[in-house]
């Protein structure tokens, strides 16, 4: 792998701002995707593009104040979506449990598992099904 970006005869650097999985806003990461495409073929990039699941700065900083629950799935959400574990898919819904209330319900120790995988089915039985963070 090069790290060199061929640019793209029309489409310059051709960037693309990246957008964090969890909330649609703008990360902060900007993609260089430079030429797209074989031969005369020349690709404009996607304006917005995710760059991974780490969280913004603003999600990660509600994520501190407990334990992040996130949504999967073992089907993907959409076309192409990356894995976040081996064969688990985030859908992208999410909740935060305080500490206590995550050791209570999921019997876990909320100071080593800040993140947790939440089967869809289990998500929606335990309520977080409505919940909008
Ligand atoms: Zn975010």
């Amino acid at each position: 792998m090069s790290n060199n970006i061929r640019l793209s005869k029309k489409y310059g650097v051709n960037p693309s701002l990246g957008i964090c999985f969890w909330c649609g806003e703008n990360n902060g990461e900007i993609i260089l995707f430079g030429k797209i495409g074989k031969g005369q073929d020349d690709q404009e990039a996607p304006k917005r593009a995710l760059t991974g699941y780490d969280p913004c700065f603003e999600c990660r900083k509600k994520w501190e104040l407990g334990v992040a629950v996130l949504e999967a799935s073992e089907e993907p959400v959409f076309e192409n979506q990356p894995e976040i574990q081996n064969g688990i898919y985030p859908t992208g819904r999410w909740s935060v449990v305080k500490g206590e209330a995550a050791e209570r319900i999921f019997q876990i120790d909320s100071e080593e598992n800040k993140i947790l995988l939440l089967d869809k089915e289990l998500y929606e039985e335990i309520g977080f099904g409505g919940a909008e963070c």
